[in-house]
């Protein structure tokens, strides 16, 4: 985008959209760590009924903390530190960026012309805080996160994913103020079990050969599978 562009849009907001009297705390007392990417951009405040002041909303890639990266652990505790802050959202996303392996974040990296040794020797897995599944990442941050000794015991902490292509948010694991350990609500992923055995289908008669001069003359035939029939490749 243009800088150019960027004054100009800035110009027009400011023309129309007139100062606000805004308030002291976060109206929701809310404060939700989320991921960095693009495609939740205006899209998953919106999808919580989420407006201007009423939350904080902490980002980063992947929504994780790390042990190398407690950013998103430190933005929470300075929100609980300076406001009222009730409740926290860890929120996933459906095709997360960060869930790769790390030979193929190694590849792009070297895509990207980023040396390997700028990492300082650390593990590029950990360094980047690399997922392997957005559901378990997110009880992974929630569990650190209420197990901290940093956060105020007052703040009930939600995980969560959502769809980043369709807003559904999907209730992953919760805990509450007084309840040690973490708990688990959710259920697991349902899991796709493959069907039963059957007996096989009685087979298809073979039709009697047919002389190729009525072949020839039969009109062609729309396959219509029979109801209750199966395709299989
Ligand atoms: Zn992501």
């Amino acid at each position: 985008m243009p800088l150019k562009d960027i004054l100009d849009a800035n110009a027009r907001f400011v023309a129309r959209t007139p100062p606000e009297k805004l308030p002291d705390q976060p109206r929701k007392h809310l404060a939700i760590v989320t991921c960095m990417d693009f495609r939740l951009t205006g899209f998953v405040d919106r999808a919580l009924g989420i407006e201007r002041a009423d939350a904080f909303l902490i980002r980063n890639a992947g929504n994780t903390a790390t042990a190398l990266d407690n950013s998103a652990l430190r933005s929470v505790v300075a929100a609980c530190m300076n406001f009222d802050i009730r409740e926290l959202l860890v929120i996933g996303h459906t095709r997360c960026a960060m869930k790769i392996d790390a030979m193929t974040a190694l590849e792009k990296m070297r895509a990207a012309g980023i040396p390997r040794d700028a990492l300082g020797g650390h593990d590029l897995r950990e360094w980047l805080g690399l997922i392997t599944d957005e559901r378990e990442n997110v009880r992974r941050v929630v569990n650190e996160m209420a197990a901290s000794r940093l956060l105020p015991k007052r703040v009930a902490i939600h995980g969560f994913v959502i769809d980043v292509d369709t807003g559904v948010l999907s209730h992953i694991t919760s805990w509450e103020p007084g309840a040690e350990p973490v708990k688990s609500v959710a259920p697991a992923p349902p899991t796709t079990q493959p069907p039963p055995p059957t007996a096989p289908p009685p087979r298809t008669p073979v039709p009697p050969p047919v002389r190729r001069d009525a072949a020839e003359r039969r009109p062609p035939q729309t396959f219509k599978p029979r109801e209750g029939e199966r395709l299989g490749w």
